[in-house]
């Protein structure tokens, strides 16, 4: 009995291939078409010309320059954004935050950006851990990248200069000393929303502090909180760039934008 129904499998599977070539015959036989190395080769648009700056660091031709040393037009007071930017250009080269007159925001909102900023802890070397020389930028006004003298100055990692506020520490401390200029060069990419205002796909940012890399496109996990979890509590469309007065005279200078 066994050995019938192997037969009887046998020959059903026999025929089924039988029915297979046929169908397969019917088919035209395309043979693929040869590749050229021109078939993979895209022409337009054009890829726009940016002239780079000469001095590595400077604003390349299509950036908009938040900050050069000459004013605070780009910027207003967060407290009233119908009043001036309420911080100190110090010698038509360098901007001071006034402790205690609040964070300052640029006119512009934005949404997907590459960032150069320049920051120094203030001269002279008071308090510890978060409170010296703290200070830090708030991509759309909400997404905070730390600013602090992590110069010799321990404190919690994930709040030291180069982390995103209680969410990401940086990979490595980088930090030059308080007499001396930090560079941030900041690749943000906003985060977006569904239809019903959830979110579909956090924020993402990558970010080199003097040329080291210390945040590998790092996944935003939501508003910056000081105390509890952070999420996305709410959707939002393009927003300003923030600096935060946290009592210290943080300095900056050579801040400016390119929309991506
Ligand atoms: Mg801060």
């Amino acid at each position: 009995m066994k050995s019938m129904k192997l037969f009887l499998t046998a020959g059903v599977l026999a025929g089924t291939f039988q029915i297979y070539a046929q169908e397969q015959s019917e088919v035209p036989e395309v043979s693929p078409m040869p590749m050229k190395p021109e078939m993979t080769e895209i022409w337009q648009p054009e890829v726009e010309v940016v002239t780079p700056a000469k001095k590595l660091g400077d604003a390349p031709s299509d950036a908009i320059v938040l900050f050069d040393g000459k004013n605070l037009d780009q910027w207003v007071s967060q407290k009233d954004t119908t009043q001036t930017a309420p911080w100190e250009v110090v010698d038509n080269d360098y901007l001071q935050v006034v402790p205690g007159s609040g964070m300052i925001q640029t006119k512009k909102k934005f949404g997907d950006i590459q960032l150069h900023l320049e920051f120094s802890a203030p001269d002279k070397v008071e308090g510890s851990s978060q409170g010296r020389g703290n200070s830090g930028v708030f991509f759309q006004n909400r997404y905070e990248l730390q600013i602090l003298d992590s110069y010799n100055n321990r404190t919690y990692r994930n709040g030291q200069a180069g982390s995103i506020y209680k969410d990401h520490a940086p990979l490595v401390n980088p930090m030059r000393g308080p007499l001396e200029w930090n560079v941030y060069d900041v690749v943000y990419r906003a985060p977006r929303f569904k239809e019903n205002g959830l979110i579909d796909s956090p924020a993402e940012i990558t970010v080199f502090l003097n040329g080291v890399l210390v945040q590998n496109n790092a996944t935003i996990n939501g508003l910056t909180q000081y105390i509890g979890l952070h999420d996305y509590p709410e959707s939002h469309g393009n927003d300003v760039i923030a600096l935060q007065d946290h009592g210290n005279k943080t300095q900056f200078r050579n801040i400016w934008v390119r929309e991506l």
